[in-house]
């Protein structure tokens, strides 16, 4: 007769016994852990995945080390550090929720749900996060992931961005969370559903929880949670206008605080009623030698399409222009300065830096 270990009996045992097993427990903010660190991987990691979260969480834990050093940071400087990571509001957010806590928190975070949900761009989960794994207090978390695993474990129909499939999704989560090893728990279900219970491939067989899934008992796991109602997205489109003086700077600026790429630099955009070349003599005082349309692009929001068509214009000598200030500036190609730039710019940026400019779309 065989000795067979005693096997977990309840929903967090098997989720715990897993992750003792299997669980990642070096990821960069799962050491020195603290609320801020928790707090800041948390939002790196809102619709984002863990290998891309890696490298920025590391920049910017060396940039800012503490809520302090955050809060007292230029919003450039935060946006700088974010650029490519996308969804923008989040950095902008974690920047003004820092300056609140330092001014007026006395540079700690609170540890109930209800004060962290207070704070600009913490909701409910990520405040669940940061009690339960900072804290080591009891509270529920469910992020994209853990929606999927438990939407499939008791296979609830309907989109989770839908109220009433939400309430469900957050009552089978609080009524799941354990009492003990609640920070334990709370990573092991991100990370149960980040590497088996995937999106288009759940790997079911090395599942703790394949028993007792209803989505896996109907063979049916990849109807769990239910898709977002689509609506095709209108398209939109605008004229980049790359504007490059005699010493090869490149005029940008920066937008308003709110909508696209709120607070970000970017290019210029033509008007449909001006011509480019009628942009540089009004804006610069200057005729281009020469202009290039180089092909269009489409960039996608979540909730349109943009088409992007740029032109590259050639001054022969750099403006006197005046500079309305921390609006527009002539950006130096050989010391690029350290700003939060709008993914297409920075990706047209680096191709303009290229000997000779070649388009990928
Ligand atoms: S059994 Fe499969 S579908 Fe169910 S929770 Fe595990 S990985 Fe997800």
């Amino acid at each position: 007769m065989t000795n067979t270990p005693p096997q977990p009996a309840s929903f967090s045992q098997k989720v715990l016994h897993w992750y003792d097993q299997f669980g990642r427990k070096d990821l960069p903010w799962q050491k020195d852990i603290n609320p801020y660190r928790v707090w800041v991987s948390e939002i790196m990691l809102q619709q984002t995945q863990v290998k891309t979260v890696i490298p920025y969480f590391q920049r910017f834990m060396d940039t800012f080390p503490t809520v302090e050093a955050l809060a007292k940071a230029e919003e450039d400087q935060v946006l700088h550090l974010w650029t490519g990571l996308g969804y923008y509001a989040r950095a902008r957010n974690l920047h003004k929720t820092a300056n609140i806590v330092y001014s007026q928190m006395q540079g700690k975070f609170p540890s109930e749900v209800e004060d962290l949900c207070t704070l600009p761009g913490i909701g409910k989960s990520t405040a669940g996060a940061i009690r339960s794994i900072a804290f080591q207090q009891h509270a529920s978390i469910l992020d994209g992931n853990v929606k999927r695993v438990l939407a499939r474990y008791r296979a609830i129909d309907g989109w989770p961005g839908q109220s009433g499939t939400l309430k469900q999704l957050w009552q089978v989560a609080e009524q799941l969370t354990p009492v003990e090893r609640v920070a334990d728990y709370s990573q092991a279900m991100m990370d149960l559903g980040a590497t088996l219970c995937t999106r288009s491939s759940p790997s079911c067989t090395s599942c703790p929880l394949q028993n007792n899934c209803q989505a896996f008992a109907q063979g049916e796991q990849t109807r769990y949670p239910g898709k977002k109602p689509r609506k095709a997205l209108p398209v939109k489109s605008t004229t980049f206008l790359m504007v490059s003086a005699g010493n090869g700077d490149i005029w940008l600026e920066r937008r308003p605080g709110t909508g696209i790429w709120g607070g970000l630099w970017c290019f210029p955009e033509l008007n449909a009623d001006t011509s480019a070349s009628d942009w540089c003599i009004d804006m610069l005082g200057l005729t281009p030698h020469s202009s290039t349309l180089w092909p269009s692009f489409r960039h996608t929001f979540s909730h349109y399409h943009l088409d992007i068509q740029p032109i590259q214009l050639n001054l022969a000598t750099t403006p006197e222009t005046v500079m309305e200030a921390q609006q527009q500036l002539w950006y130096n190609m050989r010391q690029p300065p350290e700003i939060g730039l709008a993914a297409p710019v920075a990706s047209l940026l680096e191709k303009l830096a290229q000997p000779s400019p070649k388009m990928d779309n």
